[in-house]
This record gives C-alpha cells, structure tokens and sequence, in this order.
C-alpha cells in the first residue's frame, strides 16, 4: 500500500502535495548584519523545485475535485448560493482600493464615499432609515440587530426579558437572541407553514422584547398576515426583527420595513452576490428605523459639506468589527448593486421565484407548502433525504439542504436562485428524480463518481483535521 492509499479508499483520488513531489535543499544567504538571534536564523530551506506547468497542474485538479457554484448549480435553500459576477471581483481587485485603514479620513475619501452610498442603497432595498456596515455575517447582524433592540428598551427604562422566534426560524436566531441575554420564546408553525396568529396573541407580553421573523419564511411562504403581525407585537411594546436571509424573494418588490419590521440585517453574501462559505469573510449590515439609528454600533459614514466623515452613533451599542467592516465583501456589495439598478434588482427576484416554481413543477415528489417564492421544502418521503442528495452529486449537480426545517419530513429544501437556466434547471431535477426513482441499494452506495465517497458528516464537523500532519499515516 502506498503513501496515498493508506490515507484514502483505493478508488478514492489522491493529489500529493507538492512537498511530496519533491523537495530539494534550498541554500540561502543570511545577511550577516541581522539582528535576528544565530538560532532563529538559517542557511537552508526545503521546498519543493517543480515546473510552472506542474504547480499550475496541481492547484487546478485540487480545485476540480471541489464543487462550487462556478462548476453548476448549487441550489442549498436558506443559502442563496448565487454566481458571483466577476466584474465585482475586478472592483475590488483595483490596487487603489486597498488602502489602509488607519489612513486619515481626508486620504480615504474614495473608500468613504463607497460606504456612505452602500447604507443608503441598502436602507432604500430594505426600507430602513439608517444602516451599518460593520458586522461580518448574517449571524452577526442579528446578533447586532438584538443589541440595538436591547439598548432602544433599555433607553426608555423598558425591562424586558423575551425574544419570540418561530420553531422554523435559522438556528442563529436563537444563538443571537441568547448571546444578546435573553429567554428565547419558541413559536410553534401554523398547520399552513405560517405564523399562527392565536399563537403568536398567547407568547407576546410586556416581557416581550422582539420577534425573529424571516419572510418570507423558512419553506418560501409569504407571511400575509405580516401587518397583523407587527400590530400584535408593536401593540405590547415589542420591536419587529427582519431576518434578511430570504431577502432575494423580495428584492425590489417589497420591503420589510414598509411590513412594519423596525431592525433586519441583509445577508450580501445570499442576496448581494459576494462569496459565501468557508467561514468568511463575510458581511451582514443591519437596517433600522430612525427611532433606534441613534443606537447603532460605531463607526457609521456621513456627508457634511461634500466631505465622508466617520463618526459615532449618540448613543451607540459601540464597535461591533474593526475599522469600518469587511471593506472588500462590502465593496463587491456595491459593484453589484450599482450594476444592476433598481429595474436589474426587480428582475433578479422575478426570476428567483420562477426559477423555483418551474424546478417544483418537474420534481416527482411531494411540495407540501405552497404557494412558495424563491424556495421550496420538497419532502423525500419514505426516502433518507441524504441519501437523495448523495446521489444527486453523481449527476453532477449540488444538492439541496436536507433535513431543514425540522417540520418538513425529510425536507430537501431547494433555492436555485435567479442565476441559472433553463438547461441546469433542467439537469436539476433530472437528478432529484433520478434519485427518486433508484431503489435502496443504490440510494446507500452514493455517490460514487465523486472524489470523496460518504464521508462522517458529524466527525468531519466536530473533529476537523485542517492541516497535513493531522493526516499522516500511523506507522505500519
Ligand atoms: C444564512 C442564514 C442566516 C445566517 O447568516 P450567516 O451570514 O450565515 O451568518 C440567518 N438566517 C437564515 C434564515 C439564513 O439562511
């Protein structure tokens, strides 16, 4: 058995790093006026002495052996894994926007003045009055959004103890709303997948301080009643919280803020085609009404006199992430918005939502909520739902969630946003139904084109093994 095999099945590939192709012993001179100590200091080094063509050779079939949405469609519901265009890329690529961001205000101007009109694009989509830019992911957002909260009812000597969150809601509701401090209140789904109104009556209180809600929700169902809903929980003092990840449904068509949400945060790496995955860098500005912009964390960016000046919020949360955010996801936000205009951001929702309903209606399977928008819980029936997706991958597509939003049996909920066409919408459910047609054998054995076969979901989860020497064989 070789190096390779002992560290992957025998059908499984492999791609040496490149210290194992080769590695030669390098000399290199040491400047004798260093100050650096003789024993942090070296005359050799090994690294490997490969061709370009060889390198090149090796990043590319590394990344061939991955899946991205550059590859097909990666239709993971909740997510909104859109393409990223690559002129937003070229943007914030441009050497002149890579500035420091110590720099003095006065040399920033450019930067500033990116920023200053991303708030604004931003509070005009979600029909906010002011927004920030600072905190780095959706789940920060709320996070943030939930201070803002406690510090608008902590302002008005307002003690309260609850946040409402539906049982479909993103776990991270509930993760926020307990790091802010809080009881977390669980709402139970109506029998049609929406907010139950009776419901909702019994769990508001004067101890409540908000409700998480995402609309539309987590199966892709408009919350009508959504004006209800925010008389219900205004009328007992509480704040509207807009979960902004299902914004893509929306976008240009509706806005939160005119369904009476107070605070929401924006997803940019779901609706705004910035990258998504791998653990960031992200972004996930926050939206709120006038009322609560005085509390919003600092630095925020304003106008005065043709001059971008930075300053503090009177009576800010306070910092959030450093400097001014994640300069070039937000950047990439920018290009992005400014490109398509109002009417490009309109037509991006619209397609959104007939991309989803014409996948539905080729799937043989069951949609037990509808009528739905951008997305979609189909259930896998008598089938294990991740058994479905691993035989989804041998047909050269990405599956969708699974097993979310726990009220779905076997829910494969399913978004293949507004960038694909008809022929991968197509290769789409030719794939579901390809998988929905095999019998329990071959369900169990996939996938077996891939490069990585079943894999432990849950170990690789908890027990990540990120770097080479984690991995070397033990000793035979
Ligand atoms: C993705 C998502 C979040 C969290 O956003 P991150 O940017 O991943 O932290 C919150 N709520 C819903 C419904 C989501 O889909």
């Amino acid at each position: 058995m070789n190096h390779d095999q002992a560290r992957y099945g025998d059908d499984e590939r492999y791609e040496s790093l490149l210290s194992e192709k080769d590695s030669t012993e390098i000399d290199i001179e040491t400047d004798a006026d260093s100050p650096l100590p003789d024993d942090l200091t070296r005359d050799s080094v090994e690294l490997p002495s490969l061709s370009e063509p060889e390198v090149t050779r090796h990043y590319t079939r590394l990344s061939q052996m991955n899946w991205s949405v550059e590859t097909g469609p990666y239709p993971l519901g909740s997510c909104t894994m859109k393409y990223n265009p690559t002129f937003a890329e070229d943007v914030a690529a441009d050497p002149n926007g890579a500035v420091h961001p110590d720099r003095s205000e006065e040399s920033l101007q450019g930067t500033l003045e990116v920023l200053y009109h991303l708030q604004d694009y931003l509070a005009r989509i979600g029909g906010m009055d002011a927004v920030t830019l600072q905190p780095p992911a959706g789940a920060a957002g709320e996070f943030t959004g939930i201070l803002v909260a406690k510090a608008y009812h902590e302002s008005r000597d307002d003690d309260r103890s609850e946040v409402i969150v539906p049982a479909s809601a993103h776990g991270t509701n509930f993760a926020s709303a307990a790091m802010a401090g809080y009881d977390v209140v669980e709402l139970p789904s109506g029998d049609d997948g929406r907010v139950d109104l009776e419901a909702l009556e019994a769990a508001v209180s004067e101890d409540t301080a908000a409700l998480m809600l995402t609309n539309p929700n987590t199966v892709g169902l408009f919350e009508r009643d959504i004006e209800e809903i925010a008389e219900i929980v205004h009328d007992a003092g509480g704040l509207l919280y807009y979960d902004g990840a299902n914004l893509n449904a929306l976008l240009g068509r509706a806005r939160p803020g005119d369904m009476g949400f107070d605070v929401m945060h924006y997803n940019v790496h779901k609706t705004f085609a910035t990258p998504h995955g791998g653990g960031g860098p992200g972004a996930g500005p926050v939206g709120v009404t006038e009322e609560l912009a005085q509390f919003l964390p600092s630095p925020r960016v304003r106008e005065r006199s043709g001059a971008y000046e930075l300053y503090d919020p009177e009576r800010t949360i306070g910092k959030v992430h450093g400097y001014q955010g994640n300069w070039l996801v937000l950047v990439k936000a920018y290009a992005y918005i400014a490109r398509l205009g109002d009417a490009g951001l309109e037509d991006a929702s619209a397609k959104a939502v007939l991309n989803a309903n014409y996948l539905a209606e080729r799937l043989d399977c069951e949609i037990p909520y509808e009528p739905f928008h951008h997305e979609f819980a189909a259930t896998a029936g008598e089938r294990d739902a991740a058994d479905v997706a691993k035989h989804m991958l041998d047909h050269g597509v990405h599956p969708p969630t699974t097993k979310w939003p726990e009220f779905v049996p076997e829910a494969m909920l399913t978004e293949p946003t507004e960038a694909e066409t008809i022929d991968s919408l197509n290769d789409l459910a030719d794939a579901f139904n390809a998988a929905f047609a095999a019998d329990s054998e071959a369900l169990e054995s996939a996938p077996s084109k891939t490069t990585a076969r079943r894999i432990d979901q849950a170990d690789a989860a908890r027990n990540p093994q990120l770097s080479w020497q984690a991995l070397e064989p033990s000793e035979e």
